[in-house]
C-alpha cells in the first residue's frame, strides 16, 4: 500500500489529553475526538481493531460461537418487559428517544433472548451460542481516559443458551479459558478476578483485569494463578487471604456474568426436556471492550516517540523509507507485499524528518530506511520499534530479513 493512496494525518502539535492513549493515538492520527467519550476511528485504528476483532473472532468460533449482528436500536418495551427499565442502574446509562420510544442498545441481553426463544423447542435446540461485534451506547457519568471509557464504543458481547445449571458452568470456564487465550494472542496479559455481579444479578462474575497504572480500577492479584478480586468485593475475603494478596491499578477489558434464568424466565423462553418437561434456559453473557481494547494497548506500549502496538495489531508491518531518487524503495515494498506483509510505502512529498518521526509516532513495528548513505554499501537500514535495534541488511536479503523478525 501507498502511504499517498492510505488517508492518515499525524499532528505535529497537540494539546494534553486527559490520557496516554486519547493524546498518542489523536496525535499519531488513529482517531478523532467529536465529544467528550465519542470517537471517529481513523484507517490506522480501524485496521488495528479490525486485527482484535478477528483474533477474537477466532477465539469465539472455537467454542462454537455463531456471530450475529444485531440491532442497537431497541424497543424500551423490551427493557420494560424484563424489568431492568425498573433498574436505576440501567436506567442512568441507557440513551432514549422518547419520541419513538426506542433505545440505543447499551448491552444485548433482552434482544438476543427474544431472538433465541423464536427458534428453541425442545432439548435439541440447546446450545445456543451467539455473539457480535457492536457499537454500544452508555451515559458514562466519566466519560474519560480517551478510548478506556467512551459514551459510544465497540464490544464483543456474547450470550449462551444451555439446557441447565452444569452444561452453563462447563461453557462458563470454556469461554473464560477463551479470553485468557484472545488476550495473550494480543500482547497481554490478563487476571481472571472476581467481582460482584453488577447489574446482572447476585452470583459473582469474572472479570478480566490488566495491570495498568493509570487504569481506574483497583483489584487485589496472586501473580502466580493470575487470579484475584475486584476491590469491590474485598469485604467478602478473610484478613488473611486479603494479606497474601498484592493491590493494583488494572483496567477491565472484559467481564463474564452467570445469569441464571434470570432474562430468559421474563420472556418465557422454555424448553422440553427428553421426557417431554418444560424446562427454563441458563444463560451467561461474555463482553470484551473492543475499543478499550485498543486504548489499553496504546496505554501500555508507547515510548516518548509514540506507539508501540504489538506486531499483531499495528495498522502495518512495515513501512519502507526511500529517501534516495531510485526506485529501491518500491521494490522493496512490492517484494514484500508478494509474501503477504502488511507493508506501506512511505512515497509522500515530505522530508525525510517527517516521515522517520512519523514512523516512530505510528510505531510501525519495522522501519526500514534506504538512503545514499545505505545505498553506497549496498544495503537497507531496518529498525524495529520495540526493541530500536537498528541492522544494516544486504538489499537482496531485506525480504529474508524481515520475514525473520516478523515469523
Ligand atoms: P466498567 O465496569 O468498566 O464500567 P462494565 O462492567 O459496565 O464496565 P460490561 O457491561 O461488563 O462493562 O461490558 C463488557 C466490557 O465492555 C467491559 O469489560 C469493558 O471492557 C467494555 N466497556 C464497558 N463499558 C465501556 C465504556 N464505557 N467504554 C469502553 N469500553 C467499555
Ligand atoms: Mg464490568
Amino acid at each position: 500500500m501507498r502511504l499517498s493512496l492510505f488517508y492518515t494525518k499525524t499532528r505535529r502539535s497537540m494539546a494534553s489529553q486527559d490520557s496516554i492513549n486519547a493524546y498518542l493515538l489523536e496525535k499519531a492520527g488513529f482517531i478523532s475526538q467529536v465529544a467528550a467519550g465519542v470517537y471517529a476511528y481513523l484507517p490506522m485504528a480501524t485496521r488495528s481493531m479490525q486485527k482484535i476483532e478477528q483474533i477474537i473472532r477466532e477465539e469465539m468460533n472455537n467454542i462454537g460461537g455463531s456471530e450475529v449482528i444485531f440491532s442497537a436500536l431497541q424497543p424500551k418495551s423490551t427493557w420494560e418487559k424484563s424489568g431492568r427499565w425498573e433498574d436505576k442502574n440501567f436506567r442512568q446509562i441507557v440513551y432514549m428517544d422518547p419520541e419513538a420510544d426506542m433505545t440505543f442498545g447499551a448491552t444485548h441481553e433482552e434482544p438476543m433472548t427474544i431472538v433465541v426463544k423464536q427458534g428453541v423447542q425442545s432439548y435439541r435446540d440447546l446450545p445456543v451460542i451467539l455473539y457480535q461485534f457492536q457499537t454500544k451506547f452508555r451515559k458514562e457519568l466519566r466519560a474519560k481516559s480517551g478510548l478506556l471509557r467512551g459514551r459510544e464504543f465497540r464490544m464483543k458481547d456474547l450470550y449462551s443458551f444451555h439446557p441447565d445449571e452444569k452444561a452453563h458452568h462447563e461453557f462458563y470456564e470454556e469461554a473464560a479459558n477463551a479470553y485468557l487465550k484472545a488476550f495473550k494472542r494480543l500482547g497481554l496479559d490478563a487476571y481472571r478476578v472476581k467481582a460482584s455481579g453488577g447489574i446482572f444479578g447476585a452470583e459473582l462474575s469474572d472479570e478480566f483485569q490488566v495491570l495498568c497504572q493509570t487504569g481506574e480500577d483497583e483489584v487485589l492479584i496472586d501473580h502466580k494463578t493470575k487470579t484475584g478480586f475486584n476491590k469491590e468485593v474485598e469485604d467478602q475475603l478473610k484478613a488473611i487471604e486479603i494479606k497474601k494478596l498484592e493491590r493494583v491499578k488494572t483496567i477491565e477489558v472484559g467481564n463474564i456474568f452467570h445469569l441464571g434464568t434470570k432474562y430468559t424466565d421474563a420472556f418465557d423462553l422454555k424448553y422440553l426436556d427428553a421426557s417431554g418437561i418444560r424446562q427454563s434456559v441458563w444463560m451467561g453473557s461474555y463482553g470484551i471492550g473492543i475499543s478499550r481494547l485498543l486504548g489499553t494497548l496504546a496505554e501500555l506500549n508507547n515510548d516518548e516517540h509514540g506507539l508501540k502496538l504489538p506486531r499483531q495489531i499495528a495498522p502495518f508491518e512495515v513501512v519502507v523509507i526511500d529517501l534516495t531518487d531510485s526506485k529501491t524503495g518500491t521494490k522493496i515494498h512490492d517484494q514484500l507485499e508478494k509474501t503477504g506483509r502488511e507493508v506501506l510505502l512511505d512515497d509522500r512529498d515530505e522530508m525525510a524528518g517527517t516521515k522517520l518521526v512519523d514512523a516512530d509516532l505510528i510505531g510501525y513495528p519495522i522501519r526500514l530506511v534506504y538512503s545514499s548513505k545505505t545505498a553506497q554499501e549496498g544495503k537497507v537500514e531496518i529498525k524495529e520499534r520495540n526493541s530500536g535495534k537498528v541492522t544494516l541488511v544486504d538489499l537482496e536479503d531485506v525480504v529474508k530479513h524481515v520475514e525473520q523478525l516478523l515469523s
